[in-house]
């Protein structure tokens, strides 16, 4: 039977995680400190298209920099459950993660058959 992932593997995954997006998150830094030199010279977004369009695009790195910002943060709860011992146990059916899924999205908290079955917004 399968158990809970090894605390080694477990640290692994949620570092090479971690490393991956802190390297998106400086991209999507880069990116908005661009728009918005961009868009200091466009001050008048509303009727124009290039200072909408943006306008568009700081709202998408935003959006973006928020999930990844949000994502460091579950590692974090994950390095946490792994130090305790609980990592890596649905907190829906209590019963061990796929370790294939853990190594996909290491700051999972539920398996992915009780992920597909609670859509976001129920609970
Ligand atoms: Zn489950």
């Amino acid at each position: 039977m399968r158990g809970i992932p090894d605390p080694d593997d477990a640290r692994r995954w949620i570092a090479e995680r971690r490393d991956a997006v802190l390297e998106r998150l400086a991209e999507v830094e880069k990116r908005l400190a661009e728009v918005r030199t961009s868009r200091a010279d466009w001050t008048d977004e509303e009727h124009d298209p290039e200072g909408f369009t943006l306008t568009f695009e700081w709202q998408q790195a935003e959006g973006a920099r928020a999930a990844h910002q949000a994502e460091l943060d579950e590692l974090e709860l994950a390095a946490a459950r792994v130090a305790v011992g609980s990592y890596g146990i649905c907190r829906s059916c209590g019963l061990p993660i796929p370790h294939a899924q853990l190594e996909l999205r290491p700051a999972r908290t539920t398996c992915v058959s009780c992920a597909e079955n609670s859509p976001a917004g129920r609970r």
